[in-house]
């Protein structure tokens, strides 16, 4: 992996350069916020391990300004202090990952690992789903049928995805509610069927033929290859 360290205390910067290039890394060390902003934006990495105390500018700046740039690069931030709002602040700013000082060089190398893990998984994943003339974009955030623009709330988006990714399964109302909600506990159940009567009037109401079904006593699913 290519690697951008941002660490200001050097005895440690040295130490984890050591050891990543001992696995194999390509590393560049930085040791403020500023450059590794500016690092972060010139080159591609595959990962950024981000101290949260620097000088120039935070690490939390610093992952805020890149994801505000767009850059999806997988962030372990490294953080002194194991206080809850410190790890929240981080997960926040687009971090993907923390790790408390002092850690075990063992315990880095397995957290850049799974988070190595998790990009690939990402990158691998188609990013349109497709169901017959209705596609939704799962990076762009929009759906569209017969190339006209479909405008969804955040919820109806996340609706039709989980019966998208699950093409002519039947979806019960529960699987949808913990797909959607998270099994919100203040969230009534027939919600889902609210919903999916949102969905269809944006969705099935102007076009042929209907992809949603009602499955009578089970759920819902679209229409797919397994129906
Ligand atoms: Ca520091």
């Amino acid at each position: 992996m290519h690697i951008l360290l941002v660490e200001d205390e050097r005895r440690l910067a040295a130490a984890v350069r050591r050891v990543l290039e001992e696995e194999g890394h390509v590393v560049d060390v930085v040791y403020d916020g500023e450059d590794g902003l500016y690092q972060a934006l010139v080159e591609e990495y595959d990962a950024i391990i981000l101290d949260v105390m620097l000088p120039g500018k935070d690490g939390f700046s610093v992952a805020r300004e890149l994801r505000a740039k767009g850059r999806t690069t997988p962030i372990l931030m490294l953080t002194a202090r194991d206080a809850i709002p410190d790890r929240v602040a981080g997960l926040d700013a687009g971090a993907d990952d923390y790790l408390v000082k002092p850690f075990a060089l063992s315990e880095l190398l397995a957290r850049l690992r799974a988070l190595d893990r998790r990009a690939r998984m990402s990158a691998s994943e188609p990013h349109v789903l497709r169901v017959g003339d209705l596609e939704l974009d799962l990076r762009a955030r929009e759906a569209r049928r017969q190339g006209r623009r479909i405008e969804l709330t955040a919820k109806e988006f996340a609706l039709l995805e989980a019966l998208m990714r699950h093409p002519g399964q039947v979806l019960t109302r529960s699987q949808l509610l913990d797909m959607v909600w998270h099994y919100d506990a203040a969230i009534e159940s027939n919600i889902v069927d609210t919903y999916i009567h949102y969905l269809r009037t944006k969705v099935d109401k102007d076009f042929e033929p209907k992809l949603i079904r009602t499955v009578r006593g089970a759920g819902y699913a679209i229409r797919g290859e397994r129906v």
